[in-house]
């Protein structure tokens, strides 16, 4: 099995975290500013029988200058071709109009978006359940997966509902 999975969310939401996290590799780069990741990175994870190619993203967010417009129209041209798209937010934020850009845009699409919930070592678990009901009144998504990318919670549950959609 192979295939091609994007990664999406607002900036510092730990997109590039998890790609560097599950590539094992120091690609993308990691910031705590805003938009340090201009361009697309590719990561590939390899098993005995899969194999992922992962594109990192800028974070999407409603563009106020021209660079930032380039880079949103870049990580929503990455929307395109993939078999799975990875929707991060940020469990320690309340949903936002960045976030809600993104669900918009999302909704246009026909592929599978897994939503994933990073950064749950920062909140108690009672808090993810609020997360999970709100989020899904905004839209149907594939899979919902809670992780934390520094942490390395939830990982292999993520490869594995990746891999079953390749
Ligand atoms: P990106 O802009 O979405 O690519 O975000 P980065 O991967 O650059 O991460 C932004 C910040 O969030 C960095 O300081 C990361 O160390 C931090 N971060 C990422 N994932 C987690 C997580 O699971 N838990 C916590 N506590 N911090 C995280
Ligand atoms: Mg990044």
């Amino acid at each position: 099995k192979s295939g091609f999975v994007s990664i999406v969310g607002r900036p510092n939401v730990g997109k590039s975290t998890l790609l560097n996290r599950i590539v094992g590799q120091k690609i993308a780069i990691m910031s705590d500013k805003a938009q340090t990741t201009r361009n697309k990175i590719q990561g590939i994870y390899t098993t005995e029988d899969s194999q992922i190619i992962f594109i990192d993203t800028p974070g999407i967010h409603k563009p106020k200058h021209r660079l930032g417009d380039f880079m949103v129209e870049s990580a929503l041209s990455s929307f395109k071709g993939v078999d799975t798209i990875l929707f991060m937010v940020n469990a320690a934020e309340k949903r936002g109009p960045g976030d809600n850009f993104i669900i918009d845009k999302l909704k246009d699409v026909h592929t599978p978006v897994f939503l994933l919930i990073n950064k749950i070592d920062e909140i108690h678990p009672d808090k993810l359940l609020e997360i999970i009901d709100d989020y899904r009144t905004q839209m149907d998504f594939a899979q919902i997966v809670p992780i934390s990318a520094t942490e390395g919670n939830n990982i292999d549950t993520l490869l594995s509902e990746v891999t079953n959609y390749l």
